[in-house]
């Protein structure tokens, strides 16, 4: 994928061509930063045929823990909308760290690499310094700016820097690169249609497209084990995997489904034939909800064991 702006990539990078500064730029989930990534990887790959992957620059660069390499991103992950939006921002004083960690000699007395991800979120303080950085360019540096709207960047930036342009992968490209992640060819057809020409859009339907397909599988499983005798509800049980999170996850899925049923009979859901089970009543649905939290509280607080939790919980239903 994006072949073409990899081999130009590297093309300067081989024949020392390199300009201190890049701008990837085209739509969201094209990949941009992880191209970004590859290609630093490439430069410090200790490999012959790079970038391996398996190499200790190439492992500390995918960690972003590679003293050479700095990424600079918003940071958006925190819980609150209003913290969001206000972190949204990249400001002036990620600007100066990232000029003093460019400052400073290379580790490795290679080049120092800098990736601005979602570089149009820095505001105009932190563009303006930003320019200051890239009319004195030091030594062996590279800075690659990320970004879907770069028309949000100063145009004394965007002159300085050489644009690296990306569009939108074709489906047959998407195809190939989900079947390198061992996708199935039917369903990498079905990602590759559903993703509109962006490679992030199709992982992130793989990602929950797996969790989904698993969820449904356990609560077919777990329906067709309530609805027969003892002995093989405990032989069930048996089976399971209940560590690292598995009795907890069990526990959701049958949450969530008796919540549904209740929403079903209290008819703010509509009945789906395609979960029915055994009839319960509202009161055993009731009955079962309260059970259910109770088993999870017990295991969290107590050493009661999980498979012990389960085998209770199948036998009152
Ligand atoms: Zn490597």
């Amino acid at each position: 994928m994006h072949q073409k702006q990899w081999e130009f990539l590297k093309n300067k990078f081989d024949n020392d061509q390199l300009s201190h500064a890049y701008i990837f730029e085209g739509p969201d989930q094209l990949g941009k930063q992880f191209l970004a990534k590859e290609f630093i990887k490439y430069i410090h790959c200790i490999d012959s045929l790079k970038p391996c992957q398996n190499c200790v620059n190439c492992k500390l660069i995918e960690k972003e823990n590679f003293p050479d390499l700095l990424v600079v991103r918003s940071n958006a992950s925190t819980t609150s909308l209003k913290e969001q939006v206000d972190n949204m921002e990249i400001d002036i004083s990620q600007i100066r760290s990232a000029q003093n960690f460019l400052s400073y000699k290379s580790y490795y007395g290679s080049f120092k690499s800098m990736i601005i991800d979602n570089a149009d979120r820095m505001n105009v303080e932190a563009q303006s310094c930003f320019l200051k950085q890239l009319e004195e360019p030091k030594g062996k540096t590279i800075m690659i700016l990320v970004t879907a709207k770069p028309q949000m960047l100063l145009p004394t930036i965007f002159s300085r820097c050489q644009a690296v342009k990306f569009f939108l992968a074709s489906a047959g490209e998407i195809k190939k690169y989900l079947e390198s992640k061992n996708v199935t060819e039917k369903k990498a057809e079905y990602l590759a249609e559903l993703s509109e020409g962006k490679p992030g859009r199709a992982l992130q339907f793989l990602e929950n497209s797996a969790a989904l397909e698993h969820e449904q599988k356990t609560l077919q499983d777990l329906l067709q084990v309530i609805n027969s005798d003892l002995a093989t509800k405990f032989q069930y049980v048996k089976k399971l995997n209940l560590e690292e999170g598995g009795f907890n996850r069990i526990m959701e899925i049958l949450q969530r489904y008796f919540r549904y049923l209740l929403l079903q009979k209290n008819g703010i859901l509509l009945k789906n034939p395609a979960v029915e089970t055994k009839a319960f009543t509202m009161g055993q649905i009731k009955k079962i909800i309260t059970l259910i939290e109770d088993l999870i509280l017990q295991a969290s607080v107590t050493n009661t064991s999980p498979k012990l939790a389960l085998e209770i919980l199948l036998m009152e239903i």
